[in-house]
């Protein structure tokens, strides 16, 4: 659908002209997940024309590994993954390109090229060798995700919603000592997917800066994956921040109505009252293409904005609410780009 309407326009023009950063995506699973069945520049053909289009400079993009490969192929399906981008690097020379710090992002940017950062997405890789860690920050990866919303070595990852289970845990000592080493590495923690007692740990842990790449308000949707006011408020006066979450699910009750911009937008605006605009950013983590709607329906899980290529439509909804220009700036990357700053120079 062509989005004529002035403010429509305005958000686009802001993508174009401001630095715009999604903190989570699964890029690296789906990629070899595509070369895999035999398909080649999959970047370049698939993901770079929306991403372009939706005026995105950064992607962090998760090293995910799927239940599948647990626990023995772990560490395989991880350097399978790297693999694939630099295969992907390889054959779409001048497109996108990968960084391990600030002033890369900047030269990407500045040569026109897509900007990708790597993150674990829970440290199943490492087994319970902290040794690992040190080489996948020299292959590049920066973000250490603790969990994803299961159990591993350092942490008990949060479900998506409650089930049967023992009682919950935090940080191991392996958890505490892996955010010792990633902060003398230099490699920043995301909490996204980690449980409550986990990202207490954290806190009390670890005295700098964490991330949640894409978890939103728990007070608006009330899943686990997403944080508690009493959780955004101590996240952003530590110089954390945020990234809105796209799927229906943890934007709202999709149950019963359906999920779009204008509720997720709803997080921002929550987010701002709590703690400021400082620590609100994209993490949008599209996954439509992962789900399968070929039943019946209704379905509950759902991307509530379709695609990079929309992601101008919360923008929207920001100028909609009047928001300054200065905390739009800052809300589409600015605050991402502070906080990897600190965080990874
Ligand atoms: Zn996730």
């Amino acid at each position: 659908m062509e989005r004529t309407t002035e403010t429509a326009l305005r958000a686009c023009d802001r993508h174009k002209c401001f630095f715009v950063a999604d903190a989570h995506f699964d890029l690296l699973p789906l990629i070899l997940k595509k070369r895999l069945k035999g398909r080649t520049k999959v970047i370049e053909t698939d993901y770079l024309p929306s991403l372009r289009e939706g005026g995105v400079d950064l992607v962090i993009s998760s090293l995910f590994v799927e239940n599948a490969f647990l626990p023995e192929q772990a560490l395989r399906n991880a350097l399978d993954q790297i693999a694939a981008l630099h295969e992907e690097l390889e054959e779409s020379p001048g497109l996108f390109t990968l960084c391990r710090n600030t002033s890369e992002i900047v030269a990407a940017k500045e040569r026109g090229e897509l900007a990708i950062l790597l993150s674990f997405e829970g440290v199943e890789p490492l087994g319970s060798d902290l040794g690992l860690l040190r080489v996948f920050h020299e292959l590049g990866v920066r973000g250490v995700g603790i969990t994803w919303s299961r159990r591993n070595h350092a942490a008990d990852g949060c479900f998506f919603k409650p089930v049967d289970e023992g009682r919950k845990g935090g940080l191991t000592d392996f958890g505490v000592r892996l955010l010792r080493e990633a902060a003398r590495l230099g490699m920043y923690l995301d909490v996204s997917h980690l449980n409550d007692e986990g990202l207490a740990d954290v806190f009390a842990f670890h005295d700098g800066p964490v991330l949640a790449s894409h978890s939103n308000c728990r007070s608006l949707a009330g899943t686990m994956r997403n944080l508690t006011d009493a959780q955004i408020r101590t996240l952003a006066s530590r110089g954390g921040m945020m990234g809105m979450n796209v799927c229906s699910t943890f934007v709202g009750d999709a149950e019963h109505a359906t999920m779009t911009a204008v509720e997720l937008a709803d997080h921002v605006d929550h987010i701002r009252d709590l703690a400021g605009t400082q620590a609100v950013g994209f993490g949008f983590d599209f996954c439509d293409e992962m789900r399968d709607f070929s039943g019946p329906g209704p379905f509950v899980n759902y991307d509530c904005i379709k695609g990079h290529s929309n992601a101008s439509l919360l923008t929207e909804q920001l100028l909609l609410r009047g928001y300054a220009e200065q905390e739009i700036e800052n809300i589409l990357g600015g605050n991402l780009m502070r906080f990897l700053r600190a965080a990874i120079g």
